[in-house]
């Protein structure tokens, strides 16, 4: 069991665009667990590698209340979507700050799975939501780069404070 850090916005890490995974190896094995339980032991619904400053395109969720269903997407795609949603969203990399983002409301995404298997699944509601989070992550992009400057520079320094104070 291994707790990684989570990058924290404003990080200029995070805009780190992720590249394709060759070979589902030990290495991207032991980052999928690894990833796991960081994201269980923060209660996050998902997390992209690149919140834990690995810039290659692997994907954890878990949208269930139970705990107990994960799922992993390696290179994940969206090959189709349908409609528009807004929805509130929070993110593990911005604590404490939730805001309303627009998405498609149904989408195909194609990605492997842990072994290396290509799949595809079709999905709406939370999963939907959370599956165009964790690639926007991929691409480099937070979801407040979605907000006005406003907001955005409102958030940023926020957060910068309280990094200033943990550090204090
Ligand atoms: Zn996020």
């Amino acid at each position: 069991m291994a707790i990684l850090n989570v990058l924290k916005y404003p990080d200029e890490n995070l805009h780190i665009v992720a590249e394709q995974v060759k070979e589902v190896d030990e290495e991207i094995k032991t980052l999928i667990s690894d990833m796991f339980d960081t994201m269980y032991e923060l209660n996050g619904v998902g997390l992209a590698a690149t919140q834990v400053d690995r810039h290659v395109r692997v994907v954890v969720i878990d949208v269930s209340e139970e705990r107990n269903q994960p799922q992993v997407f390696i290179n994940p795609k969206i090959i189709a979507s349908e409609g528009e949603i807004e929805g509130e969203e929070g993110c593990l990399s911005v604590p404490g700050i939730y805001d309303k983002v627009t998405r498609a409301e149904r989408i195909t995404v194609s990605a492997w799975d842990e072994n290396g298997e290509i799949f595809n699944l079709e999905t709406d509601g939370l999963l939907a939501k959370c599956i165009q989070h964790e690639i926007d992550h991929l691409n480099g992009k937070v979801f407040v780069e979605y907000l006005s400057r406003l907001k955005q520079n409102r958030i940023k320094s926020k957060l910068l404070k309280q990094a200033k104070k943990e550090f204090a």
